[in-house]
């Protein structure tokens, strides 16, 4: 049996502004921080939608949601991401599985870790064992490490479905 898969890659860069909370996977954290952007700046799902868009090669978030569309001016990142992963599905793929890492001086990640892999399995309808997540500091230096930005990556796999699927139950199992 032959079975095709498509690999794909996101990554983003928000700047970090004076007070929270930082909306990061989808989740609101406390913290002191929130990002900058022209939607909810949600670093991390911006991640996951390029590297879901990539690995169907259908461009990029900003192609796709553009920010001169007032439509998308503080807009829930994870509308974004869902439009973005049935638009893939309806193509006949499904996710394999996500593997993402989130660059930040604070707040710690792994105290994050459950409640924004959950909160990504919930928007993508996979299984938790599908969506990992990491996070990384940046030692003190450079953008991240001077806490001035978070940054975020993300590898996705697709496997091939049938083609023209567009529900989303199960794409995940
Ligand atoms: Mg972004």
């Amino acid at each position: 049996m032959t079975t095709d898969y498509r690999i794909g890659i996101g990554h983003d860069t928000h700047r970090l502004s004076a007070g929270g909370p930082l909306r990061l996977g989808g989740v609101d954290i406390e913290f002191d921080k929130h990002l900058e952007g022209h939607s909810d700046a949600d670093v991390l799902l911006h991640a996951v939608t390029d590297a879901l868009l990539g690995a169907a090669n259908l461009g990029d978030i900003g192609e796709m949601f553009p920010n001169t569309d007032p439509k998308n001016a503080g807009r829930d990142s994870s509308d974004m991401l869902s439009a973005a992963a049935e638009r893939v599905i309806s193509l006949g793929w499904k996710v394999a599985n996500l593997d993402c890492v989130v660059l930040a001086e604070r707040p710690r990640i792994l105290d994050h870790r459950d409640s924004i892999q959950h909160r990504l399995s919930e928007i993508l309808v996979l299984r938790q064992d599908q969506v990992s997540v990491k996070g990384k500091t940046g030692e003190g230096i450079g953008p991240v490490g001077e806490g001035l930005v978070i940054q975020a990556q993300c590898v996705c796999l697709l496997q091939r479905i049938e083609k023209g699927r567009t529900d989303y139950g199960g794409i995940g199992f």
